[in-house]
């Protein structure tokens, strides 16, 4: 089952991409490839190449100038407005390099909020949390305060957010350029612990180390795609 394609995708920056001798920055040209249900995809590629470009696409918070782009079967580039909001809430998972939680809230209120903009139902919302928080290896921190907890447990908890809404697809941004080396290693197991569980993640990133928990890797420099690895299960992990 195929999660994202995408298509022929280009995007030119216009009027604030001008360099001063007037050209334009084609920041992504002719980009195709598709990801299945189920797999753990690394974006690697030089500082410039593209990466956050095409993330930023397919976290649909900027469109291609060209080509298209299917996440589930819907062509992203048709939806606009409530439409635009209700996709990204229900069908996308974010982790950024900034856990971006709410401190005013706790843990398990940051959380729980990613099911309650889903309207889940509320019964339903105290399970669904637990069962993240001890996925993640979390349940002890539930309570606290985003400010009481190390970077490493953040980063947990935004995974647990962006994940116990079940999205069709989870978009990681150098989810591990902020922890030391202890806790991006426990990040990538919890990441790669997830995907086993059936999270279909996509991770941009530029360290071979959090590659080595893919079990893809495609490669863009000056925005083309210009490599791809595929690895087993066996080989993943260090
Ligand atoms: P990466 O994430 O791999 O470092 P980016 O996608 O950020 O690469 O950048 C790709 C190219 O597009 C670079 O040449 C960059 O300078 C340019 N670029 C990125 N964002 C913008 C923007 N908002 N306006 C103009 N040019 C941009
Ligand atoms: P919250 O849980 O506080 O709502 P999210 O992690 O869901 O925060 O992200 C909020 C919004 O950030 C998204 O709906 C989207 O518009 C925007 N966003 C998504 N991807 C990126 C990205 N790569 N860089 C910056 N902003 C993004």
């Amino acid at each position: 089952q195929t999660v994202v394609e995408v298509r022929n995708v280009g995007k030119r920056y216009g009027i604030e991409g001008r360099k001063r001798d007037g050209s334009v920055t084609q920041a992504l040209d002719h980009v195709s490839f598709a990801v299945a249900a189920g797999e753990f995809t690394g974006i690697m590629g030089p500082s410039g190449s593209g990466k956050s470009t095409l993330l930023n696409c397919l976290a649909t918070i900027d469109a291609p100038t060209s080509g298209s782009i299917h996440i589930g079967g819907r062509d992203v580039g048709s939806l606009a407005g409530k439409e635009l909001a209700r996709f990204r809430r229900e069908e996308l998972g974010f982790i950024f390099q900034d856990s971006n939680l709410l401190d005013t809230l706790t843990a398990y209120e940051n959380i729980a909020l990613a099911l309650t903009i889903r309207k889940t139902p509320a019964r339903e919302i105290d399970a669904r949390v637990q069962e993240a928080a001890s996925t993640l290896g979390i349940s002890d921190v539930l309570q606290k305060h985003p400010y009481q907890m190390s970077g490493g447990q953040k980063q947990r908890v935004a995974a647990a957010r962006a994940t116990v809404g079940r999205p069709r697809l989870v978009l990681a941004d150098e989810p591990t350029g902020a922890l030391d080396s202890k806790s991006a290693k426990q990040l990538l197991e919890s990441l790669a612990y997830l995907n086993s569980r059936g999270s279909t993640i996509l991770m941009v990133t530029h360290d071979s180390f959090s590659a080595s928990y893919c079990n893809r890797i495609i490669f863009i420099k000056d925005g083309g795609l210009y490599g791809e690895l595929r690895r087993s299960g066996a080989d993943r992990g260090v």
